[in-house]
Parts: C-alpha cells; structure tokens; sequence
C-alpha cells in the first residue's frame, strides 16, 4: 500500500467531513502526532499520524507546488 505523501501547510480532503460541513483541512503542525485546521470553522485538532493518515483522502493543495507554481494561470 502507498504510503500518504503530505506536509506542513497542505490543504487536504478528509473522508468524513467536520460537523461544520467542511472536510477540508490545512496542516498546521507535524510530528508525532498532526495538528489539522478546519478550512471551514478553524476550528484545530490534534490527531495521531496513523488515525489521520487513514482518514485522509487526499492532498488538495499541497504547499510545495503553490510556492512553485505562483503565477500559472491555466484555466483548468
Ligand atoms: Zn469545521
């Protein structure tokens, strides 16, 4: 099985959605265990890194291409 590529500062798709209705998240803190913000309410939460690698879907927006690609303006 693939292993979860993520890090500091990417915005990722979470499988169950926050009460809030959002189920995006942005990667506030890495170590042991992950720090995750709500996109929607802010709202943080403190998660072990095999309960979130699990329920983590995938990595929306990572933070390494956005400083790469600052002005690619594709319309896709
Ligand atoms: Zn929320």
């Amino acid at each position: 099985m693939e292993r979860k590529q993520f890090q500091l500062g990417d915005i990722v798709q979470m499988k169950k959605p926050h009460p809030c209705g959002t189920n995006e998240m942005e990667v506030i803190r890495m170590g042991m265990d992950i720090r995750i913000k709500c996109v929607g309410c802010k709202h943080s939460v403190l998660v072990p890194r095999l309960k979130f690698e699990k329920n983590m879907k995938k990595v929306l927006r990572s933070a390494e291409s956005q400083t790469e690609q600052q002005d690619a303006g594709s319309p896709e």
